[in-house]
């Protein structure tokens, strides 16, 4: 049963930055929950083979988050999944936070908040229509359905990539549409894509998902002859960017970024002290170890926050915060 007192960290988000916080936070002997609105992973568990963190050559990423979960349960602290928080207030010293499960309260000292970004859309007609019956966001939920028939990949970065690798490998036709003349993804992915047989189209834009009871068909433009043909496919994963989960962010009146990605200094500290925020939200270089490393760092400054008790940002109310993505060398400034 969870704790009913007060507790030191509150932390919001079990994807790789919040399972880390708690972790750290947990092993400098502060008391944690963690809250999950879905299911504990986050988007790396939607990664259909991580290859890039350390000390894990090639493995499944519902696996490393799973790895990571059992890892936090070795402390004594379970993310508690299917608990979205709703909103958070301040009151004096300490932070209120309201779960979607009825009267359910938690008051914490401090707040990590570690929620991550999800998906765009891309608004165009048939999406939101045909969503679960071929469209999806998710190759690793939704690809193995797909075995031996036609599919479009939307997006050509990594993540788009890694997935129409996935499909070249059990469906009968892969495409991997990108809006730009260029496609956006590693070097090491070169040389797979070009012997997959996948079919790349560049400079191409996606303009319909046909279909009546499920994806048929898709419209596509090249954008250099503006040439429309229609394509006939089952599925359509849609790969196009992600916009961050700044919603409790916003509520708390943090500072944000242009784009919406909450503004920190280099111990995760946001504009309100006491509050903290990790991972791909604060518009770090969005990768798994990336978040684990900002999840550690954050746990250390709620820490130091309780142990000192300041009032301000751990570099003074007038810590000038700027976002990760514009900075040259944040680090040595
Ligand atoms: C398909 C795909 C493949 C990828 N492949 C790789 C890869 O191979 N290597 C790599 O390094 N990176 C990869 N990434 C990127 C990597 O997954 C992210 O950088 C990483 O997940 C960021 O971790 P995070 O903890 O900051 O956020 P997330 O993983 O997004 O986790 C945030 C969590 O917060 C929860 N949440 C949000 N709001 C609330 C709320 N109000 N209450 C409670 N919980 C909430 C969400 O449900 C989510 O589980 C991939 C991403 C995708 C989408």
């Amino acid at each position: 049963m969870p704790e009913n007192r007060e507790i030191d960290v509150a932390v919001v988000g079990a994807g790789a930055a919040g399972i880390t916080a708690a972790l750290y936070a947990k092993r400098k002997a502060l008391s944690v929950r963690i809250f999950e609105a879905e299911a504990v992973g986050g988007q790396t568990a939607e990664a259909i083979w991580v290859e890039n963190y350390p000390g894990i050559s090639k493995l499944e990423g519902a696996k490393l988050m799973h790895r990571m979960a059992e890892h936090l349960k070795k402390f004594g602290v379970e993310a508690e999944e299917a608990a979205e928080i709703t909103n958070i207030r301040k009151q004096g010293n300490v932070f209120e936070l309201e779960i979607n499960r009825g009267e359910e309260r938690v008051q914490a000292k401090t707040v990590i908040l570690c929620t991550g970004s999800r998906y765009k859309t891309l608004g165009i007609p048939g999406e939101k229509e045909l969503y679960g019956r071929g469209v999806s966001y998710c190759a690793t939920c939704d690809g193995p359905g797909f075995k031996d028939r036609a599919v479009a990949v939307i997006g050509a970065g990594n993540s788009g990539v890694n997935a129409a690798l996935f499909f070249a490998e059990i469906c009968k036709k892969t495409y991997l549409v990108e809006f730009m003349a260029k496609a956006n993804f590693d070097a090491i992915y070169e040389e797979p894509i070009k012997k997959s047989g996948i079919e790349v189209m560049l400079n191409t834009e996606l303009l319909e998902i046909i279909g009546s009871e499920k994806v048929e068909k898709i419209k596509v433009r090249d954008r250099s002859s503006s040439k429309e043909q229609e394509l006939d496919v089952d599925g359509v994963f849609i790969y196009v960017g992600l916009q961050p989960r700044n919603v409790l962010a916003k509520r708390l009146g943090l500072k944000l970024d242009e784009i919406g990605y909450i503004l920190v200094d280099r111990k995760r500290a946001t504009s309100l002290p006491g509050v903290f925020a990790a991972g791909d939200i604060t518009g770090e270089l969005a990768q798994t170890v990336v978040a684990a490393g900002s999840g550690a760092v954050a746990a250390d400054s709620a820490f130091d926050y309780l142990k000192k008790e300041v009032s301000g940002s751990l570099f003074g109310a007038n810590s000038d915060m700027k976002p990760f993505k514009k900075e040259k060398d944040d680090w040595h400034e």
